[in-house]
């Protein structure tokens, strides 16, 4: 389980993250939704270790994160622009966390691993490709990939989607939600479609400004809105 306890980031003097809380129960597939700046990234970098809150804290389970090194923490990425090695395979790239991971293991082990990686993610046979022979959908299948093979306890995830058309988007979420219930890595999740956010998520947390006006699961959300915000966002369907 992760928690936030009344998180707060400014950057300069931009409050960007106003005392957010939240809970993301092991296993949860949470959705982080909110217009562009309203602090979304923020708060998953800060779960990740890569930014630091000013105030309030962070835990993992019991344990406070500021205690846990970032390698420590168990977290995978994926992010909209985080871009694939080109220089590598798909192989490669799966591996390279691996390798320089400090759980060590044997080549062998590495590719079997890999292997195994590449059926979950539905693209055996691709691995000896490199990153500008596949299509964007399958890039981002591979940053799924490497993200996994570290065996991570958090799956974040910014916008992975984002760039993609929305048929493959479609296609995406289907697939990660089959990926996340098999197995069941608690995954937090950022975006701006409303659609994405109620179509995959178990919970949605609505922010604006900073803050969390609204969360709920999709049904109760769409349900009952809180707010003229929260109703015009989610029927925002551009
Ligand atoms: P988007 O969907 O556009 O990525 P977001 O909801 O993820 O938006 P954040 O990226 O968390 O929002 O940014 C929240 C606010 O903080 C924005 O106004 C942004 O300009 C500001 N901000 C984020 N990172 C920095 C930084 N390193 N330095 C200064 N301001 C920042």
């Amino acid at each position: 389980k992760i928690s936030l306890d009344t998180v707060v980031k400014t950057f300069d003097t931009f409050r960007a993250v106003h005392g957010v809380s939240l809970e993301i129960e092991s296993g949860e597939l949470v959705a982080l939704l909110g217009p562009s700046g309203s602090g979304k990234t923020t708060i998953l970098r800060m779960v990740a270790g890569l930014e630091y809150a000013d105030s309030g804290k962070i835990y993992f389970g019991a344990e406070d994160a500021t205690d846990i090194p970032v390698r420590d923490r168990g977290v995978g990425f994926v992010f909209q622009h985080y871009a694939l090695f080109p220089h590598m395979t798909v192989a490669e790239n799966i591996a390279f966390g691996m390798k320089v991971s400090k759980v060590k293991r044997g080549k062998q082990e590495i590719a079997a691993r890999v292997a195994d990686l590449l059926r979950l993610v539905k693209l055996d046979g691709l691995g000896e490709r490199f990153p500008s022979q596949i299509s964007g959908g399958q890039r981002q299948r591979v940053a799924l990939a490497r993200a996994l093979a570290v065996d991570p306890k958090v799956l974040l995830l910014d916008e992975p989607f984002g760039a993609l058309d929305a048929n493959v988007r479609r296609d995406l979420r289907r697939w990660l939600r089959e990926i996340h219930d098999e197995l069941g890595i608690t995954t937090l999740f950022v975006t701006h479609d409303q659609e994405e956010a109620l179509d995959l998520a178990d919970r949605v947390v609505i922010l604006k400004d900073g803050k969390i006006v609204q969360q709920g699961t999709p049904e109760e959300v769409c349900r009952e809105p809180n707010s003229p915000f929260v109703m015009s966002f989610l029927g925002d369907t551009n």
